[in-house]
């Protein structure tokens, strides 16, 4: 569990993790069996952070954070998540990165969690490590949702979990690409089962070798 302190301040950190979802982000990959880093895409202001780097530190792992921290299109001006004190007023741009780096120092998380601050594929291009957790939360539209999908799903280790943020199997209850783009893809592929389901959040586990691994982009 995390101490109440911890709790604390990853219910006060601005973002988008309901406390039950969290909670059981946090435990789910505390007791992963996999070996090899966590790595988060999203990190907005750190609230997710806070769960997972908990998680990670209790069992002598690494998060790394990786977000461009200029917002999703939701987090754009005229959207409905917008954070108008989220611009910087230099470059009119929204800038996550500042918050991000108080929420973690504020819970005592830097030597555990790493910003990889910069987009998603380009990031996935370079990494060959195998990831005991990977917890997808970047964009949420199809192109980003899909390229999350093809890029980094196969990076996550035999044994390894793959948690989806934002998976609503009813249109009514929310946008679809997580769900249609990144969740049932990983069940049809047969790599994955799924072990969790709390609110929107999903995790699945990696049973089989990746089909075609040697084909993935890597
Ligand atoms: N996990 C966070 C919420 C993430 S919101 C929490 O707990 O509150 C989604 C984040 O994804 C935004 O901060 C946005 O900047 C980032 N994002 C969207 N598309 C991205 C991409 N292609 N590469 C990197 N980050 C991206
Ligand atoms: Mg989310």
């Amino acid at each position: 569990m995390l101490t109440a302190d911890r709790l604390a301040q990853a219910r006060a950190a601005r973002g988008f993790m309901p406390d039950d979802e969290g909670n059981a982000l946090h435990d789910a990959a505390r007791g992963v069996a996999a070996i090899g880093p966590f790595l988060e895409i999203g990190a907005y202001c750190g609230k997710s952070a806070i769960y997972l780097g908990t998680a990670a530190e209790e069992i002598g792992r690494v998060l790394f954070s990786l977000d461009h921290h200029r917002g999703s299109e939701e987090n754009q001006p005229g959207w409905a998540h917008h954070e108008p004190d989220l611009v910087d007023a230099a470059t009119g741009l929204i800038d996550t990165l500042p918050h991000f780096r108080r929420t973690i120092h504020e819970a005592g998380l830097e030597e555990v969690v790493v910003a990889l601050v910069g987009h998603s594929v380009p990031i996935a291009l370079h990494w060959h490590t195998p990831l005991a957790v990977l917890f997808v939360d970047g964009g949420h539209g199809v192109e980003p949702a899909r390229a999350d999908f093809t890029n980094w799903v196969p990076k996550v280790a035999p044994g390894g979990l793959l948690a989806i943020h934002d998976v609503f199997p009813d249109p009514a209850d929310g946008g679809r690409p997580p769900y249609e783009e990144i969740y049932l893809p990983a069940l049809r592929s047969g790599a994955f089962d799924e072990v969790l389901a709390c609110g929107s959040l999903r995790v699945l586990r990696r049973t089989a070798s990746w089909p075609g691994a040697e084909r993935s982009p890597r």
